[in-house]
């Protein structure tokens, strides 16, 4: 028996979706149970146990003299030891979902008028009503406009939109949402005590974190880590299930606020074991920064990490698709931010702003007096834009004077100093200066027009106005619109297809 069934709630107090059992428990009170319910709700949130308790409370000895005030099932008596050895003909379940269902329908239309066997009322539990054929609808709806007193029907959907509005005029309404983590965690710890398993706090979040509300799918994973022992812990759930719930996105943000580029290396390795999903990642990340960036405007702390991550991670989210390693993107984002010099927990953030201003002055300084002798005094700024637009600039000078360009940027936007370290000025011609890149993933990033607009800007304080352009490795650039236009052909089947590059020349082409 799967744990979903051995813990399922066996009466309505322990449902665990908190709306249901409180609802249901009124109803009891009440004593107005309708004769048929529609049980509307996401796959695994309870309905049919739900059912199942009804079904046993309508019939259970206890309660057949009763008007109002019902009560639990007893689980002793005989009607109720029936339905939970399931021997009751009775009670009848109908999968709409298998085959061969107008005919049941029409058989149930002739036998729901014959009263109960053993029990005192027929109940009729039809999972995925809204499978049923127009057909089969109506034979219910004749069956649901004059319903024998002694039958009781349970419909239960996840499509609640697919059933006929005449079936659900002549039904209660029930709504089964999907269950938030706690319901979740509250419905696990049964089958923890159930089978004395050790689990750990981070560990059963991960799992709640991960079922998407719903119970069934959460018992299935803890059963699945079961079986690898009785003690549980997050590290488990990582690599058993793929799953990189909050526990551990918790610990890759800290660990890119606080500059620790291994320990997010780590993270990768184990998360590229575990199969972790790229896109899911990226949106459970992203979620948690906007947690963190809530948090830090409450305190009244600098958001300027939460700021940059959110926009490394928008723009890495874009990549997952053209990266053959899905989860790279990713993790470049949060290196990025780890490998960024102008914050983080190693240097006071506070400090930060004060400095940039002077830095950039004395590098420029340097510079001018380094190539521009005999010039100094006054505004040394504006000498440097107006005396290196021209000739004087040359790839040698760009490269020599590259690390310096670094520490301007790096005062500016450390997240773009960092990506620029991995490149290498190779060209200088025209007032165009080419990049060699590793990689399509940083050309990209580059090469947005927001970025570019920045690192042009700094480019123009030490070299002049200029812009730049980027190419791959040392292969030859990516293809460019004259040659394909040469071809004649797109580049279908071409590993480049989705390659942006491509797509805008052939923009450039047929015009978009
Ligand atoms: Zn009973």
């Amino acid at each position: 028996m799967s744990f979903y069934q051995k813990y399922r709630p066996k009466k309505i107090k322990e449902l665990d979706l908190v709306a249901v059992r409180d609802s249901l428990a009124s109803t009891l009170k009440s004593g107005k149970i309708s004769h048929a319910y529609l049980f509307v709700g996401p796959r695994g949130s309870g309905k049919t146990s739900t059912a199942r308790i009804l079904a046993q409370i309508v019939n259970c000895e206890n309660n057949q003299d009763k008007k109002d005030n019902l009560e639990e099932p007893c689980g002793k008596c005989d009607s109720c030891l029936s339905l939970i050895g399931g021997s009751s003909v009775d009670v009848i379940e109908i999968d709409a979902a298998s085959s061969g269902l107008v005919d049941d329908i029409r058989d149930l239309r002739e036998k729901v008028r014959l009263a109960p066997v053993q029990l005192p009322k027929k109940v009729y539990i039809i999972d995925e009503v809204h499978m049923v054929s127009t057909a089969g609808f109506n034979a219910l709806l004749k069956t649901l406009e004059e319903p024998p007193k002694h039958a009781i029907f349970i419909l239960c959907t996840t499509e609640a939109q697919k059933v006929p509005e005449t079936i659900m005029s002549r039904c209660a309404r029930v709504n089964f949402t999907k269950a938030t983590d706690k319901e979740i965690i509250g419905s696990l710890m049964k089958a923890v005590k159930g089978e004395k398993l050790d689990i750990d706090e981070d560990a059963l979040r991960e799992i709640a974190d991960a079922t998407d509300g719903s119970f069934r799918e959460g018992h299935k994973l803890l059963e699945q880590l079961a079986a690898y022992g009785k003690t549980i812990d997050a590290g488990l759930v990582l690599e058993v299930l793929g799953i990189a719930g909050r526990v551990t996105i918790k610990k890759l943000l800290e660990a890119a606020i606080k500059r620790d580029t291994g320990k997010i290396v780590k993270i990768f390795e184990e998360m590229e074991k575990g199969g972790i999903k790229a896109q899911v990642l990226a949106s459970s990340l992203l979620s948690e920064v906007k947690i963190l960036l809530e948090d830090s405007l409450e305190r009244g702390s600098l958001v300027k990490d939460e700021l940059k991550l959110i926009d490394e991670l928008i723009e890495a989210t874009d990549k997952i698709k053209v990266s053959p390693l899905p989860l790279l993107p990713l993790e470049i984002a949060l290196l990025t931010l780890a490998i960024d010099e102008s914050g983080g927990a190693t240097s006071p953030k506070v400090e930060a702003p004060a400095q940039p201003k002077e830095k950039t002055k004395e590098i420029i300084n340097v510079n001018t007096e380094s190539t521009i002798t005999g010039e100094n005094e006054t505004d040394k700024s504006n000498v440097v834009v107006q005396n290196y637009d021209g000739p004087l600039v040359s790839i040698d000078r760009i490269k020599t004077e590259w690390m310096d360009f670094l520490n301007v940027m790096s005062t500016s936007c450390g997240s773009l100093a960092g990506m620029l370290r991995l490149v290498s000025p190779v060209d200088f011609k025209g007032k165009s200066l080419t990049l060699s890149v590793t990689s399509r993933f940083q050309q990209d990033m580059l090469e947005r027009d927001v970025k570019k607009k920045l690192i042009e800007e700094q480019m123009a304080k030490i070299w002049g106005p200029m812009t730049f352009k980027c190419v791959l490795g040392e292969k030859e650039p990516v293809r460019t619109a004259p040659e394909l236009q040469d071809l004649n052909v797109l580049p279908v089947n071409d590993e480049e297809t989705e390659d942006k590059g491509i797509v805008s020349a052939a923009e450039k082409i047929f015009g978009s």
